[in-house]
């Protein structure tokens, strides 16, 4: 394993892994790990009869203002966890919980510490699906590099302006890292895309730019996840226009382009947040999901 770490776009060349010095993300040389479970509130091919086994990494490589996982993502909440102790929390969500898949949410900074994991429990026998769930701000070289734990790309595409992505999660470069990753997971065989779409305050164009996007550059047939469940946290409760709800003419903007854009696959979140029923986006996919993150 290289010593610096270039594992997301951001490419700060920390020397984590030799444990001198912790990367602009917080990781140091052990995946750190705040929570983990059964979880039924994904996306219905993910969620399944059984649950997705969620794995929540503590740490983060975009530092949004408005991140409801604060706690963990931002302040690194969690505990450290070694190789072995990594693959017992897989192990035992494999084989106690009997959960559909592992569902890495937030593994970019650990990818090397998961795949090490996953290959000491594939000498057992006990494999799994992965459901790599992240903010869209990945690199192709890493998501090549790492196919393997990339069943599911259940990826983000937040901003479509980069100044939006820079002012609100500290990312530059995020529009072209989160559009080609989609695109990577799009032309990648034997890896399931949905692409999520979080409605942002003040920034429903910016969804509505995303979905044009992909039915222009790819297609309207990939399975969409349009989101209301945008809640004010954090640093977004001092800083406008994130310090409040999407209002429901913004979120029925963007559900109106959906279909527009000729998107039937896919889900819609209710619109008030307290409702985590969804309606179909369109007749493909039967099923519901809730609040996923
Ligand atoms: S994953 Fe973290 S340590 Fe690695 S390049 Fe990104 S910010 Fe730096």
């Amino acid at each position: 394993m290289k010593n610096l770490c270039e594992l997301c776009p951001r490419c700060c060349g920390a020397d984590r892994f030799g444990g001198a010095a912790a990367g602009y993300c917080g990781a140091l040389d052990k995946s750190r790990v705040f929570r983990w479970g059964p979880h039924f509130g994904e996306e219905p091919p993910i969620a399944g009869e059984r649950g997705s086994g969620c794995i929540f990494f503590s740490r983060c490589t975009m530092k949004c203002l408005y991140c409801q996982n604060s706690p963990w993502s931002w302040k690194g909440a969690g505990e450290d966890k070694s190789i072995d102790e990594l693959a017992a929390i897989m192990r035992s969500l494999a084989v106690d919980d009997n959960v559909e898949n592992w569902n890495l949410v937030s593994p970019t900074p650990y990818l090397p510490f998961v795949r090490e994991a996953a290959s000491k429990l594939a000498k057992d026998g006990i494999r799994l699906p992965f459901v790599w769930n992240s903010s869209g701000y990945e690199r192709i070289e890493i998501l090549e590099e790492f196919k393997e734990l990339c069943s599911w790309a259940l990826f983000d595409l937040r901003y479509s302006r980069n100044e939006t992505a820079l002012a609100a999660s500290n990312a530059p470069g995020y529009v072209e890292a989160a559009r080609n990753a989609v695109k990577w997971a799009y032309d990648r065989e034997g890896v399931n895309l949905i692409a999520r779409l979080l409605v942002l305050p003040g920034h429903a164009d910016e969804a509505i730019e995303n979905l044009a996007w992909l039915a222009t550059e790819l297609s309207s047939e990939i399975p969409v996840s349009i989101m209301s469940q945008f809640t004010p946290a954090y640093k977004a409760l001092e800083t406008p226009p994130f310090n409040r709800a999407v209002f429901e003419e913004e979120y029925e903007s963007v559900v109106e382009a959906a279909r527009d854009f000729g998107f039937e696959n896919g889900w819609i979140q209710g619109y008030e947040s307290s409702n985590p029923k969804s309606a179909l986006l369109g007749e493909n996919m039967p099923g519901d999901h809730g609040v996923v993150k």
